[in-house]
């Protein structure tokens, strides 16, 4: 019989429990926010030339050594470069060569002018100061030299890294797949919310506000239906989800209450539990197993509750199904905005929002924090935590935390 567990305990447990869900391979154009499946190590140097920050001229530093307001220094303009052309000819001593933004230095030319600072006619430039060798430009492998690691396997494609597989020509992206995260609803009380609701039910809010998550998150949510409170029925979906997804989340059900049939379905469907009870509120009916390699987890029937449980406890594992190296968020330390006026038996998590003020990182708890209260999950960037054994506390504290 497994005993209630801290939430650190059934992160953990369920953290290292999830594997990764294998790997394909995308078009560059498709790669963005998807999680790169493999080491990637620069091949090319980027630029691949030496190239001229600006439209000017390229030229030998040491000739204007002696150049000033009284002393112009004239250089015969030996070619025109635009960008993606190559120079024809070395630029020797007294020549210079005028070139666009991007276009190769040519080869004996060690500094570049814009043309601003100079005064031109069609063949020669004139220029009124020293200039210093290497200026204004951009070289070879500035920005990525050849053999630098770029991003490791498990890292989110973001733009930068997008961009950089483009420089390097890598138009077909190791990623890893997208994993199918089959989603049940239980509850007799539960209509879809196209549905009328008579007298007695109510509306499935879990159901939408866990896809979100989980589609933020980078998965493919899987719908696999709704059952009443019912042993098999629930069973059935299971099994269902067992054989089409990665991986398996109800609601519902889960506490101690004469209809909460969820773990025994799980136990039906050959699940080995792996959490049972987190001490932490809200979402401390939680129950979690694993059945065929894969998770299932079954979170409160209230909508909060749930959103809690996910984002403390079961992202991480998410995170890990979805490739990530890093699959734990952010932490911070926020000070409370506004008293909390209960007592917190357990470690208890407030939802709410950062902002910043100076050099203070404030939290603004949203004014519901009741389980069943989703309206305040919206606009919810952070939770922070207060520890088991708190009395009240009072604003200003400084509380730990996470970002969503
Ligand atoms: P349970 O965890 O089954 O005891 O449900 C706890 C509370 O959450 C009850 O008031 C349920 O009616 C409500 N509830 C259960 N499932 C959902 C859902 N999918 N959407 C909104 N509320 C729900
Ligand atoms: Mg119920």
């Amino acid at each position: 019989m497994l005993k209630t567990m801290s939430w650190q305990q059934a992160r953990n447990a369920l953290l290292q429990a999830a594997g990764t869900a294998g790997s394909e391979t995308v078009a560059l154009e498709q790669c963005g926010g998807r999680v790169l499946a493999a080491d990637l190590t620069a091949r090319e140097d980027v630029p691949p030339f030496d190239r001229s920050a600006y439209d000017g001229y390229a030229l030998i530093a040491a000739d204007t050594r002696n150049a000033g307001r009284d002393n112009p220094v004239t250089l015969k303009v030996i070619e025109t470069l635009p960008a993606g052309k190559v120079p024809e000819t070395p630029v020797r001593s007294g020549q210079a060569v005028r070139l666009m933004t991007g276009a190769p230095v040519p080869e004996g030319a060690d500094t570049v002018i814009n043309y601003e600072r100079t005064e031109f006619t069609d063949d020669t430039v004139t220029l009124f100061e020293p200039l210093k060798s290497g200026a204004n430009i951009v070289r070879r492998g500035e920005d990525i030299l050849a053999g630098t690691v770029l991003a490791g396997s498990g890292s989110i494609i973001d733009p930068g890294l997008a961009g950089s597989l483009a420089a390097q020509g890598i138009t077909s992206v190791p990623v890893y797949r997208k994993p199918v995260i089959g989603l049940i609803s239980t509850g007799s009380e539960i209509v879809e919310s196209g549905s009328p609701v008579t007298a007695g039910k109510i509306r499935n809010s879990s159901r939408h506000a866990l896809t979100a998550l989980l589609v933020q998150e980078g998965c493919t949510v899987s719908w696999l239906g709704h059952a009443a409170d019912d042993t098999d029925a629930i069973t059935a979906l299971i099994r269902t989800g067992l054989s089409s997804c990665d991986a398996v989340i109800l609601t519902g059900g889960v506490s101690a209450g004469d209809w909460d049939l969820t773990p025994a379905a799980m136990l039906q469907a050959g699940a080995e539990l792996l959490v049972n009870g987190i001490a932490m509120k809200p979402g401390m009916a939680c129950v979690c197993g694993r059945a065929e390699e894969k998770l299932i987890f079954g979170l409160s029937g209230n909508p909060a509750s749930a959103f809690t449980t996910m984002c403390v406890c079961i992202l991480p594992a998410i995170r890990r199904l979805c490739g990530r190296s890093q699959p734990l968020p952010v932490s911070l330390q926020a000070e409370l905005a506004e008293d909390f006026n209960k007592p917190s038996r357990s470690d208890r998590f407030l939802r709410g929002r950062i902002s910043f003020a100076g050099n203070r990182v404030l939290f603004h708890p949203s004014s519901g924090q009741g389980n069943a209260v989703l309206s305040g999950v919206i606009g919810c960037d952070a939770f922070v935590m207060i520890p088991a054994g708190s009395g009240p506390v009072r604003a200003g504290e400084i509380l730990p935390g996470f970002m969503l």
